[in-house]
């Protein structure tokens, strides 16, 4: 006999989430910090696309465009790409959770690698598929790893490149070697949500996913372009994987304001140049800072993004150094859930956060200095 439940009972693949745990902007007893935790643009959003935003036309008592056509169309001509092979999101969270629920299911596996994005792991699980973790190596994709876990029931694998919250970055000839080793059934998802960082912004694995069938790039609105409140993502592909996105996605995904606001950001070449350079001015700073601490066993992951994650192998410990730091008026990012335990992933700041939070995790860890 059917045990009887006197409440509705998630599925066990769902009970085995762990819900994601955001960037957090306050201290555990309230107080407003400074948040070098969530990898926003330090120098916010184009004044374009907060002029665009706020001069919407369209009423609020009507949906927007459930295609996104115009921002589709604009990001289209910008990125050189088909208009109809793109598609909009939620974010690119959104995409990323639809491209796992299209491709895999029960008894399916998808693959992602060690200290990837928490999001893939979620992605997954909700569609009951199984979780298969490759090694990384040196806190980034190893490609021979990764392909040694493939098999007949490996749909899906999620790279994030440049990766969060590491910040390695795998090159193009990488890349395509990975894509080479999968079978063509075997959807390969490049995230690149921080691709608007690299000098080289990109071509080759567009190009990769024009010619080949099974590779989905996502990108998103959020990081460089500063536009992370209005949740606009997208992802470029071959029309069949595009319609199972637009199949499955919800029909009104991005707002008026999001698609306006994305279309004028888009226009603003300036501003994600200036962007590009201020973060990586602010990196390389930090960088050299961190690794004028090395002494004391702190030991920055080469960044291609805009945060640097920083090991802590001294007398002081991450999980110090992170309470510290949140005294000090600074959140930062604290992963142990992803075994991260023994670092700490800074996002690049203005050019006085980052001085701000560099004195204080030097006052932390030379307490007598
Ligand atoms: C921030 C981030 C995203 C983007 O998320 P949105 O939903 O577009 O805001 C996707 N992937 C990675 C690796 C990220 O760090």
């Amino acid at each position: 006999m059917a045990t009887r439940m006197n409440q509705p009972e998630a599925k066990p693949w769902i009970n085995a989430i762990h819900a994601y745990t955001p960037g957090k902007a306050k201290s555990d007893d309230g107080r407003v910090l400074i948040k070098l935790s969530a990898n926003e643009n330090p120098l916010g959003c184009s004044p374009d696309a907060t002029a665009a935003l706020v001069a919407t036309q369209t009423s609020l008592a009507r949906y927007p465009d459930p295609a996104s056509t115009a921002l589709r169309e604009a990001l289209g001509g910008h990125y050189g790409l088909e208009s109809d092979q793109i598609v909009c999101g939620t974010g690119s969270d959104e995409l990323l959770n639809l491209a796992a629920m299209g491709y895999a299911g029960a008894g399916d596996e998808i693959i992602y690698v060690r200290y990837g994005f928490s999001v893939y792991d979620i992605a997954a699980r909700k569609c009951a598929a199984t979780v298969v973790v490759a090694p990384d190596k040196d806190y980034g994709t190893d490609v021979d790893a990764l392909l040694a876990l493939v098999n007949d029931k490996t749909r899906v694998v999620f790279v994030a490149n440049p990766n969060n919250p590491t910040g390695t970055y795998a090159t193009d000839d990488e890349i395509a070697r990975l894509h080479a080793g999968l079978p063509a059934q075997c959807l390969l998802v490049l995230d690149q949500a921080y691709g608007e960082y690299l000098d080289n912004d990109g071509p080759a694995s567009f190009d990769l996913a024009r010619r080949h069938g099974n590779i989905l790039i996502t990108r998103t609105f959020s990081k460089i372009y500063g536009l992370a409140a209005e949740r606009i993502g997208w992802a470029y592909g071959q029309p069949h994987l595009i319609e199972t996105m637009n199949r499955i996605r919800a029909p009104f995904n991005v707002t008026a304001a999001g698609q306006a606001a994305a279309i004028a950001a888009l226009g603003d070449a300036e501003f994600v140049s200036k962007s590009r350079e201020y973060n990586r001015i602010g990196r390389e700073w930090m960088a050299g800072e961190i690794a004028g601490l090395s002494n004391h066993g702190l030991k920055a992951v080469p960044s291609w993004a805009n945060f640097l994650m920083v090991m802590f192998e001294g007398a002081v410990s991450a999980e110090t150094a992170y309470k510290g730091l949140m005294d000090a008026g600074y959140i930062v990012r604290w992963l142990p859930g992803q075994g991260l335990g023994n670092g700490l992933r800074i996002t690049i700041g203005t050019e006085d956060e980052n001085r701000g939070v560099v004195d204080a995790l030097r006052m932390i860890v030379e307490p007598h200095s």
